[in-house]
């Protein structure tokens, strides 16, 4: 109970002001900030304190119209697709110097319209952003076709295009590193691109977007439409002129957006969908060193991660030590104003999140789980909701079965590895998976059973630029970053030259 106290009263602070002012609120299209057609704002909020930081151009079918007529004409009538590729990898790179040189300013924007700490911000992912584009900055100029033997006297070409205008949509959870996956490829690759941001963080895009227009990109080539998700969004998954659909986000929306490109123009479409991927912590690991693993996995970013362990399965001869210990770190855990140094959780992203977590956290107690610790939200403002431990939870669970996005952790104990494959493996989703342990053998049986787009060993939550990253099963398909991210915005063509009496195949 004092406990509580304590930690209640520290967010009754005043807010701290945050060191960075909203230079851009007005939708990007062809090179220039306009109003939206409707001249409709919307009001993007603090997640601290539920107060208006800004009202945003709220655009919607007009707005995606205008910025695809705009991005069809970039596309088709240059220069961005004619210049060198040597040219695009050198804006790529000016515009990652830029991030580097706005890091600060940016992580702010970040922390304001988002709520994570603004450590993580400053010194994790908006550096990792600038990575980002620094990676495919390099891959621009080394994109290239092959020539394939024919059994047939033919010169057999195959080239790489670009797809064309690609649409994109993106979540509010990491607003801008979300941005990077999905912009950094589709610049490499000399496409064009209409971007959606998400209704809840409008804008750390809107303030790089201004950048890269200063390290060289021609106008047309990168337009950014903030709006809600039922409208400008849709306009843009169904667009006829859209070439391709990239989305993040959950799986319900992922579906929505699936259809409405097959009933336009059958855009093809890459989908990022959400997670309830098991940490499975074996009886030989160090048990502190599991906790915080264990703890980091679910609990980074608010718990508001597609890839968060939120199954965390732990081995019956270590789980009543494991459940003492995670409690002991959750109630240890720096809940406050993301902008105070040494915090570690801010608040979740809005007051409709908030709620759903809050509904989560009630449904595992009427279920049966035991709560461990938190279960409430933290102080009397903004979103703020306390480290969450369940124990005793059942894979029945609503709370084992759908993902929470939020600050809870649901530990469950297993027996031995069949038993923790087969029950990591039961769900409709396949995003991730972690693994703890010494025995190489337990990690390699664990690798390759596992049906999910990624199993950290020993390790959760590495994103670097050359690792792929995506799901099976309902956590969507395709890949982000990496090689394989190039393929989701690279169009095929194969060129077949008769050859006159050659001197060899
Ligand atoms: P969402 O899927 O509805 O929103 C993601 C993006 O899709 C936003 O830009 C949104 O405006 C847009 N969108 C929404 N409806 C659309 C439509 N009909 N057509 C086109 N675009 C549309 O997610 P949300 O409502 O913000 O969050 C709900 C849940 O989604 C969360 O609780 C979480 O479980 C999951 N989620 C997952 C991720 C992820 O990274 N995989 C990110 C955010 C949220």
């Amino acid at each position: 109970g004092i406990q509580c106290l304590t930690t209640a009263s520290a967010a009754l602070e005043e807010p701290i002001t945050p060191p960075v002012q909203v230079s851009y609120t007005k939708l990007l299209i062809n090179g220039n900030f306009v109003d939206s057609a409707s001249g409709k704002t919307f009001p993007t909020l603090d997640p601290r304190t539920g107060e208006v930081i800004a009202h945003v151009a709220e655009g919607d079918a007009e707005d995606i119209d205008r910025a695809v007529v705009a991005a069809r004409k970039a596309f088709d009538e240059g220069p961005w697709p004619k210049m060198t590729a040597y040219e695009r990898s050198r804006i790529l790179n000016r515009f990652a110097d830029l991030i580097e040189k706005h890091n600060d300013e940016i992580a702010a924007l970040e922390t304001w319209d988002n709520g994570k700490p603004y450590e993580q911000a400053a010194l994790g992912e908006i550096p990792m952003v600038a990575r980002l584009f620094r990676y495919y900055a390099g891959w621009a100029d080394k994109i290239h076709g092959l020539i394939v033997p024919a059994d047939t006297p033919h010169h057999v070409q195959v080239l790489h295009e670009p797809i064309g205008v690609a649409g994109q949509i993106i979540p509010w959870n990491f607003p801008l590193l979300m941005f990077s996956w999905k912009v950094g490829p589709a610049l490499a690759c000399g496409n064009t691109i209409v971007l959606k941001t998400a209704e809840q963080t409008p804008l750390s895009a809107l303030f790089v977007a201004k950048l890269l227009h200063e390290a060289g990109l021609p106008e047309g080539v990168l337009n950014v439409v903030s709006g809600y998700g039922p409208t400008a969004g849709a306009a843009l998954a169904s667009h006829m002129d859209v070439d391709k659909l990239a989305f993040t986000g959950s799986t319900v929306t992922g579906k929505i957006v699936q259809q409405l490109a097959s009933r336009s123009n059958l855009k093809p479409v890459t989908l990022e969908l959400g997670g309830k991927s098991p940490m499975i912590i074996m009886d030989d690991a160090d048990i502190d060193q599991a906790v915080e693993l264990a703890h980091f996995a679910l609990f980074f970013n608010q718990g508001q991660c597609c890839c968060a362990g939120s199954r965390t399965f732990v081995h019956e001869s270590i789980y009543d030590e494991f459940v003492e210990k995670a409690k002991a770190r959750a109630l240890k855990r720096v809940v406050g104003d993301p902008f105070k140094k040494g915090v570690e959780q801010g608040p979740q992203i809005d007051e409709e999140q908030f709620n759903k977590i809050l509904h989560f956290i009630k449904s595992g107690v009427d279920g049966g789980a035991t709560l461990v610790s938190g279960g409430e939200r933290y102080g009397d403002r903004g979103y703020f909701i306390k480290p969450t431990i369940f124990s005793d939870v059942k894979d029945g669970m609503e709370i084992a079965k759908e993902e929470i996005f939020g600050p809870v952790q649901s530990i469950l104990k297993f027996k031995d590895l069949d038993e923790v494959i087969r029950r990591a493996n039961a769900s409709r989703y396949g995003l991730a998976a972690g693994v703890f342990t010494k025995s190489l053998d337990n990690a390699n049986t664990l690798t390759r059973a596992l049906r999910v787009g990624t199993v950290w060993i020993n390790c959760f939550d590495v994103f670097d630029a050359a690792i792929p990253f995506g799901g099976y099963k309902m956590s969507g398909y395709g890949r982000e970053k990496g090689f394989d991210s190039l393929k989701n915005y690279l169009q095929i063509k194969a060129v077949v030259t008769s050859l006159k009496n050659p001197a060899w195949l």
